[in-house]
């Protein structure tokens, strides 16, 4: 006998050729991502249950799952509230009642002709004791007897029962000892990728249920290796493709850029002549800088996009900065335009409020290279806007965009062959356990230190009986000569209802504080309403700013010291934190009273405790993550970035680290073997070049 034919791999074998897949289930299958019997293998249940034995009817507790089995002593429809089918199932030891709020006349009849009933599902305490509302349930037969796994319930199988679902599990696994999987990662260890997988499928009925519900069996830790060294290497290839892309080579910073630095009103922070230097060398090379930034709110990055614009203008390069808010290009403008104009760097606001011919005229002087900085909100990328000679992209705060808008960015300044550098710049602090490798393919630098003169704002936490002693408050502060924040912000998603919200609170607040000036902004003004109030707030005419989150992102106005937010138990830490970050800009001791309404659940009243007791951005980036999750705290950007499967970077610290030396070492032996890792857990959208 000759060797076996050459391997094939699961990836290339599509659903359709398992028994019992046609058309109609491959199309459902499709819509959940499964194409090929890889996929199947890879999508792993999330949860078990043990129906692999009986238990005595007398012998349940409630909030126990249990598998029973007896006959149905009598069955009956309840008229109450809400009508319901009630039935007992009755064994020697006891009886429970099964509860069905929805039902029809033929289950009614069937539950009756059946002669011994085995039902699945959770103990509460209903009207009768113990119930069960909805169990599954079958006749208990010969045929179908207690299964002898532990039975997988899969995630999202959409119009496909988990029952249906598990036996085309079961043929693909079939598949798997002719095809093996190839164990990437760790070929030392004892235990293998394929056994694992069999096992996580189909757990024997010993198996500990309630250390695979928790993710923490030995089979899912390999797992969770496997996943998580292929995103290593994934952000370790993209880094290396980034640096086969050219860009324009700068020379070392000169006199303007030394004049700038001159000029600013105060001396740099150590953090940013640090991070300003490793800008600045970036662009120095010739394929292009993916800086991210991080800086606490308040830590001073404008001063950083100031001063590379101005090392792009040195070397004849246009820079773009984009904003996520008009207010914010804004007020960007404003602030760059005094900084910049003197030493004859040319800046401009391109928003969508300029129209017409000024857009026009403006857009020419963006072709002609007569802009040397062209500030805006997304507008600046559309394609109408051509740049002479794009060198620089700076994105501010960029969790307000898309992962998209950052691709088309990408490709947006991209002319033969030459990318511009580019950085970003955020105030969202990624916390640690996600930026080692496993978020960002950018390099990262931390702008850790606040100039000085700041005190920490001083945070407090009161129910909402107590507004008025907080209208007080603000009173005496403003007639004091001091400024304040009034945030009003909603648990809905909805625009308008935040800002009739902040106009019904504007409008009692000017009623009942007669001698304080006060503006109001949401996100429905025009850019022209918002500016004009944001001025005279800049400029103190106005005292009191009554605002919806709009103000989150940038706003800066030193004289500030005072903030109330409305509902704070609704936000996530990370954008109070953000707001939070309006005030404690000046010299002046601020405050910040974190409203909220009764009754404040356990976990909320610890969320807001972080609020109270840290002005750390990182610590309470890393609380947020505890208490919620990775996937809440990004949104879509996280989403978008980084999607596992298995592992949970929380969860598997230690496993996340482990996986950093795999990615080294399965790079440095073989790099298809690596590629092949990434194909697998990697969703194909998310392509390993970045084309
Ligand atoms: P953020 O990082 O939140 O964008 P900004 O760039 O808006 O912070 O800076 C906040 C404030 O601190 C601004 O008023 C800015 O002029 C001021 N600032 C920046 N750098 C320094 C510094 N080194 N010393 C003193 N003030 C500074
Ligand atoms: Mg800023």
């Amino acid at each position: 006998m000759t060797e076996e034919a050459p391997q094939k791999d699961l990836s290339k074998i599509p659903v359709e050729s398992l028994k019992g897949v046609g058309p109609s289930l491959q199309n459902k299958l499709l819509k959940i991502g499964i194409k090929t019997i890889e996929d199947i293998v890879f999508h792993l249940p999330y949860r078990y249950e043990d129906r692999t034995r009986t238990s005595p009817i007398g012998s349940v507790v409630t909030g126990g799952a249990y598998l029973l089995e007896g006959r149905i002593s009598e069955i009956k429809i309840i008229y109450g509230r809400r009508r319901s089918l009630l039935a007992f199932l009755e064994d020697p030891s006891g009886r429970i009642g099964l509860r069905f709020y929805y039902f029809s006349k033929r289950q009614q009849q069937n539950l009756d002709r059946l002669e011994k009933v085995r039902c699945y599902g959770e103990v509460r305490q209903g009207a009768t004791g113990p119930e069960i509302y909805h169990p599954e349930y079958s006749e208990a037969t010969i045929e179908n007897e207690e299964s002898k796994n532990l039975t997988p319930i899969y995630p999202s199988t959409e119009g496909v029962t988990q029952s249906r679902y598990r036996k085309i599990v079961s043929e693909a696994l079939s598949q798997l000892h002719r095809f093996p999987l190839e164990d990437l990662a760790s070929e030392s260890s004892s235990t293998n990728l394929t056994t694992s997988i069999r096992y996580l499928h189909q757990p024997p009925a010993d198996a500990e249920t309630d250390l695979l519900n928790e993710g923490r069996h030995p089979a899912q830790k390999k797992l969770s290796l496997d996943e998580l060294t292929a995103h290593q290497v994934r952000t370790r290839l993209l880094r290396e493709e980034l640096k086969t892309l050219k860009a324009s080579k700068l020379s070392i910073p000169g006199k303007l850029y030394r004049e700038v630095i001159d000029a600013f009103a105060f001396q740099l922070t150590n953090a940013q002549k640090r991070v300003s230097a490793e800008i600045s060398e970036d662009m120095l090379k010739d394929f292009p800088m993916h800086r991210l930034v991080q800086g606490d709110v308040g830590s001073g990055k404008t001063v950083l996009a100031a001063l590379a614009a101005v090392h792009a203008h040195e070397n004849g390069l246009q820079t773009a900065l984009m904003a996520p808010t008009e207010l914010l290009a804004e007020q960007h403008f404003a602030t760059l335009e005094t900084w910049l104009r003197p030493i004859g760097v040319k800046v401009c606001l391109l928003t969508a409020n300029v129209r017409g011919v000024a857009r026009k005229e403006l857009m020419q002087k963006i072709t002609e290279g007569e802009i040397d900085l062209a500030i805006g909100t997304h507008a600046l990328f559309q394609k109408e806007v051509n740049f002479k000679n794009l060198g620089l992209v700076i994105i501010d705060e960029q969790h307000r965009f898309g992962v998209n808008q950052r691709l088309a960015l990408r490709k947006k300044g991209a002319k033969e062959n030459s990318s511009p550098h580019q950085m970003i710049m955020t105030a969202t602090p990624i916390p640690r356990t996600l930026s080692m490798g496993f978020y960002t393919e950018m390099d990262v630098s931390i702008l850790d230190e606040l100039p000085p003169g700041r005190t920490p704002v001083k945070t407090s936490v009161l129910s909402s009986d107590r507004r008025e002693d907080v209208i007080g408050q603000v009173n005496f502060a403003c007639q004091a000569g001091r400024q304040a924040y009034w945030v009003c912000t909603l648990i809905t998603e909805s625009e308008t209802l935040e800002c009739e919200a902040a106009e019904e609170v504007a409008s009692d607040l000017r009623k009942r504080l007669p001698k304080v000036s006060i503006g109001l902004v949401h996100g429905r003004l025009s850019s022209q309403e918002k500016n004009k109030v944001m001025q005279g707030f800049k400029k103190g005419n106005i005292n009191l700013l009554v605002c919806t989150t709009v103000i989150e992102v940038g706003v800066d106005v030193p004289n500030a010291s005072l903030m109330i937010i409305e509902n704070s138990e609704r936000l996530g830490l990370a954008q109070l934190h953000q707001l939070r970050g309006r005030v404690g800009r000046g010299s002046e001791a601020s405050h910040c009273l974190l409203l909220y309404k009764k009754p404040l659940g356990t976990i909320s009243r610890e969320r807001l405790d972080v609020m109270r007791t840290s002005n750390d951005g990182f610590f309470i980036a890393e609380k947020d993550l505890e208490m919620r999750g990775p996937g809440e705290i990004f949104g879509t950007l996280q989403s978008g970035e980084l999607r596992l499967k298995i592992a949970d970077l929380q969860r598997d610290k230690k496993i996340a680290i482990e996986s950093i030396e795999m990615a080294t070492k399965l790079l440095a032996q073989d790099t298809e073997k690596a590629k092949r890792l990434v194909k697998r857990w990697v969703l194909s959208e998310d392509k390993l070049n970045l084309a």
